[in-house]
């Protein structure tokens, strides 16, 4: 529970920081980016001052698509969550990986029928998916395999999965496995922090998990990793099973601001 407070914290730290500051922190770099074009349209300008300027801008360019990230990542998203089948959200999705992943990476589905329903907001559900996917991708340049799987699991005592604990329950379950590079041990415990990365020099921003992390917990879920190194990386989460029909969406007056007594 500690662990829990202490990200929730960071969660919202980020948040504050992304709101107070990214603002101004953009228009700066958009000056930079500004000046530096200027400067490239000089006719007398040397070939060693191009060089630095082109650096220059391609640097300040690289800070305003973090900032951005940190804008989409710190926005106060509320959450529209609807009753969705979980098998048809992992289908539609499923295509889009497809384009992203390339043709290295096979993707196989398999896929529990007649399937869960879940109560997710579906685009924060999708950008958990592609998340999980694209660090897949990473961890697999040479090529792989991505699985995704889903279920039904009924947990009648805690989960423990490493720091994990579930807690008793019955959930839809979908499960994001790659053949990549694995993750050692000791930094289990901090992929979800934000601003955690290894991959610093490729342009990783250490956001994707902590976004997996905020939007699962907002939906009373869990995620669970399990990694060998060299072999594979597995992640699991878990989201409260609906019981009952999809419902028709909720009529627009319910979205309405309620009126002031
Ligand atoms: P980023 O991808 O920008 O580094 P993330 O929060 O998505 O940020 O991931 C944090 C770190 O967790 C990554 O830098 C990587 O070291 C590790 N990681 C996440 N997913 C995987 C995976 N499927 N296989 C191996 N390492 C992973």
């Amino acid at each position: 529970l500690e662990m829990q407070l202490a990200q929730t914290q960071k969660m919202q730290a980020v948040g504050q920081l992304a709101g107070g500051i990214a603002h101004d922190f953009n228009n700066l770099l958009t000056a930079i980016i500004a000046a530096a074009d200027m400067g490239l349209e000089r006719p007398e300008l040397d070939e060693a001052t191009r060089a630095d300027l082109i650096h220059v801008r391609r640097s300040a360019e690289r800070g305003a698509a973090l900032v951005r990230q940190l804008l989409a990542f710190g926005r106060k998203q509320t959450l529209q969550p609807r009753v969705i089948a979980l098998n048809a959200a992992i289908e539609d999705v499923a295509s889009l990986l497809r384009r992203l992943l390339g043709q290295r990476i096979v993707i196989s589905l398999d896929l529990d029928r007649p399937g869960c329903l879940v109560r997710v907001d579906p685009v924060q559900f999708d950008q958990v998916i592609v998340n999980l996917a694209l660090n897949a991708r990473d961890a697999m340049p040479e090529g792989g395999r991505l699985g995704i799987r889903t279920g039904a699991v009924t947990l009648h005592r805690p989960l423990v999965r490493g720091q994990e604990v579930i807690p008793p329950g019955r959930y839809a379950m979908v499960e994001v496995a790659d053949t990549g590079c694995g993750i050692p041990p000791e930094h289990i415990p901090r992929l979800f922090e934000p601003f955690f990365t290894t991959k610093r020099d490729q342009g990783g921003t250490g956001l994707g998990l902590a976004m997996v992390y905020g939007i699962v917990r907002q939906t009373d879920g869990f995620v669970a990793v399990e990694s060998t190194r060299g072999e594979g990386t597995t992640f699991r989460i878990y989201l409260p099973r609906h019981e009952g029909a999809i419902g028709p969406d909720p009529p627009p007056e319910q979205h309405a601001p309620r009126p002031q007594p």
